[in-house]
This record gives C-alpha cells, sequence and structure tokens, in this order.
C-alpha cells in the first residue's frame, strides 16, 4: 500500500523557482503546508511556502534534516544529484521517484532509455572526445547540435554544428565533456503533451499544446495546438507510455518536434510541472500544479479538461530594459491574466512571470496575448 498525504500533511520541495511557487500556491489552496530546500534564500518557492530551507543539495545531512520534517518529497527541477533524492527516499516517499530524476537529468541516459521503449528520436551519437564528435558528425550529417549530457536547459550547453569544419570549435563551447550529438530537425513546430499520473496508475492530459521558442527559451504557448487534432492521440500516447515505463508518481511533459509530414519525434521529457503547462493554471478544470500536489500526495487525479482555448506568453528580464513594465496597461485587458514569480533581478533571459490570454479561440487568445505584452512596455 502506497502512502496517502491528506490536507494538513506537509509537502518538501526540492528546488525554489517559480514551478515551486506555483505548486506551493496549489499546495496551500488545497490545505497542505509546504517546506522548501535549495542553496538561496528569499526564493520564489519561498515566498509562498510555510518554511524555506537554505542548504546545498549536496548536504546530505542537512537533506536528511528536511526530509524528517516533511510526509513527502517532490522536486521542481531535474537538476539535482541523485545522492539528495536517495538519501531523503531512505526517510519519506519522493514522488516522482529517484530513479526517475537519475534517467532524465541526463540526456544520454534519456534518450537510451526512450530508444529502448521504441519512442522516435531524432538521429544521435553518444559523444565523449573531440575524435568521437569527428565520427559521429560523420555519421549524423550536418547540420546537427552538441549537447552536453548532463545539466543543461533552455538552449545552455548546447551548439549548432552547421560543417565539420565547426566541430573542434563546437567541442570547446560545451565544455568538452560528455555530450550527445543531434541531428538538427528541420521542424515545422513544437509541441508538447503535459500529463500526470498517479500512484494508482490513473493518468490524465492537457492534449497537445504548441510551443514556440525564441533564442532556444519557451516564448508562447498555445492551448489547444492549431495544428493538433491528427497528431495529438499519438503524441499522447507516447507520453502515457513513458510515463508507465518510468512508473511516474506525479506530472511529466514531453517535448517533441514536428517534423515533415506530421512525423512526431521526441525532443526532451522534463519530470515535473513545465513551462508549457502554466495555461492550465487558468485554463483547465485542475491545473498541473494541482495535478501534481494530488499524484505526489496519493490523491485521485483531478479532471483536465480544457475550459477554454488559452495562451501563454513568458516575460523575460529583457522586459525591464526601459525600467518597470507597465502592468495597468497589460491588466486593461479583461481576460488576461498576470503572473510574476517575485523575483527582484531583472536579468536578460530571465523568466520573471508570464501572461495567460483566455479567449473563445485561441487567435483570439493569441492576438491578446501579443497585444497585452506589448502594452507593458507603452509608456
Ligand atoms: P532543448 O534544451 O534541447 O529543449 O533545446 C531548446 C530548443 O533548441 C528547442 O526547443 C529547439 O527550439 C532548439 N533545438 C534543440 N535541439 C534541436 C534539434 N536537434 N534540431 C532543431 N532545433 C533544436
Amino acid at each position: 500500500m502506497q502512502r496517502v498525504i491528506l490536507p494538513g500533511g506537509t509537502i518538501g520541495v526540492l528546488g525554489s523557482g517559480q514551478l515551486g511557487r506555483m505548486f506551493a500556491i496549489s499546495a496551500r489552496r488545497m490545505g497542505y503546508l509546504v517546506h522548501t530546500y535549495s542553496p538561496g534564500g528569499d526564493t520564489p518557492t519561498g515566498h509562498i511556502a510555510d518554511k524555506e530551507w537554505v542548504g546545498s543539495y549536496d548536504d546530505l545531512d542537512q537533506v536528511r534534516d528536511f526530509a524528517r520534517e516533511v510526509d513527502v518529497i517532490s522536486f521542481e527541477f531535474e537538476n539535482v544529484h541523485s545522492a539528495t533524492a536517495e538519501a531523503a527516499e531512505a526517510i519519506v516517499p519522493v514522488r516522482p521517484r529517484g530513479e526517475v530524476l537519475h534517467i532524465t537529468q541526463n540526456r544520454l541516459r534519456e534518450k537510451g532509455f526512450l530508444a529502448a521503449i521504441g519512442c522516435p528520436l531524432p538521429p544521435y551519437r553518444p559523444v565523449h572526445s573531440l575524435e568521437a564528435l569527428h565520427k559521429a558528425i560523420s555519421e549524423v550529417g550536418c547540420p546537427a547540435v552538441l549537447k552536453t549530457a548532463g545539466w543543461g536547459y533552455d538552449g545552455k550547453g548546447q551548439c549548432k554544428i552547421m560543417a565539420p569544419e565547426d566541430c573542434d570549435a563546437a567541442w570547446q563551447a560545451v565544455g568538452g565533456g560528455e555530450s550527445v550529438l543531434e541531428a538538427f530537425v528541420d521542424f515545422a513546430h513544437e509541441a508538447s503533451v503535459v500529463a500526470a499520473r498517479g500512484i494508482d496508475g490513473s493518468f490524465a492530459h492537457y492534449g497537445l499544446l504548441e510551443n514556440i521558442h525564441k533564442h532556444h527559451i519557451l516564448d508562447i504557448t498555445l492551448s489547444p495546438a492549431r495544428f493538433g487534432t491528427a497528431l495529438e492521440a499519438e503524441a499522447v500516447e507516447i507520453a502515457r507510455a513513458i510515463m508507465e515505463k518510468l512508473e511516474v508518481a506525479g506530472v511529466l511533459c514531453v517535448e517533441f518536434f514536428v517534423a515533415a509530414k506530421g512525423k512526431l519525434l521526441v525532443n526532451e521529457v522534463a519530470p515535473r510541472p513545465h513551462n508549457s503547462g502554466h495555461v492550465t493554471f487558468d485554463n483547465a478544470c485542475t491545473s498541473q500544479f494541482e495535478q501534481q500536489v494530488r499524484a505526489v500526495c496519493g490523491l485521485p487525479l483531478g479532471d483536465s479538461k480544457r475550459l477554454c482555448p488559452a495562451v501563454m506568453t513568458n516575460l523575460l528580464g529583457d522586459l525591464w530594459a526601459q525600467g518597470e513594465p507597465n502592468w495597468a496597461a497589460a491588466c486593461r485587458f479583461p481576460n488576461v491574466k498576470l503572473h510574476l514569480y517575485g523575483k527582484t533581478e531583472a536579468r536578460p533571459g530571465r523568466k520573471m512571470g508570464h501572461l495567460t490570454a483566455l479567449a473563445p479561440s485561441v487567435d483570439q487568445a493569441l492576438a491578446d496575448a501579443l497585444l497585452s505584452r506589448e502594452a507593458l512596455l507603452a509608456r
């Protein structure tokens, strides 16, 4: 019997960013207490949590102290060493389990797992040396993308290779460690499936979401995807298979490239609520964050039904270049929801918040999301 943690219980979160913040908002609404653990203080999650622990993920004694004060642990970002998850798992349930973290935090392990269960992937080769990179380029062809195997996100630790002569510079650029060379996919679209799996194996999903990236960072998510109908069932089945094989309890996102002729290729997997799922906070019966609360606590999943079309636009630190954005101007759009993460330092590329526009059609929601974001710059 898996233990159920009822409202009134305490949920621990490893990590303290905006994902943990929105998780904590949902958890507290349901009557749970939340403790967050990360190396930083005064964090987006800490502002909402009942208790903010400040410590290194490698300080296993303090991680154990944290684990003793909570009933279950989840995480909001996957770059936590598996030793940390193991130390916690010896004391309380960690959901999803540490093994999920271990597989998905390393691109080579993740691709190996996905290939073994038959997921469609772009051609790739593991690369451990410059010589291996030259060999891999001769096999995969150009253009290609070299990515560090571990600790990369939002395009960090990536380098595009246009011709074999670029190999030496690319190898230097990614730091010359364990890497993966991937064929460059000339995709028509990018998409994702955000789904939840309960401890009883139940499954809920938000359909196919359409994602538009800018400089490798998610810029816009459309719910539903404008091209989705024919691809949705296949994409959802891939997500379901991945979650079943990983025995995930929690929310997971599968990011896809939609290549020529509608062929789906899995780009990567994130075993947690995802930026592309933020729309669900406002347009779903049960948001991805509430699903995560329910799943990690062992409660039944909620209804993931979409209540109306919606479009999310990220607000990056760049918007602060000319001073504080004009919040009142964006709030003049009555169908637009403003989310800010409580970060005080606005650096270029840093995710500071997002806007979600709700409308009867996804095209209308897109127009309003873009107009309201532009309005932030009105003086
Ligand atoms: P990642 O961190 O691997 O998700 O990469 C961030 C973004 O870079 C993706 O969402 C794509 O827009 C782009 N990208 C990454 N890998 C590839 C690839 N193999 N082919 C084309 N674009 C890519």
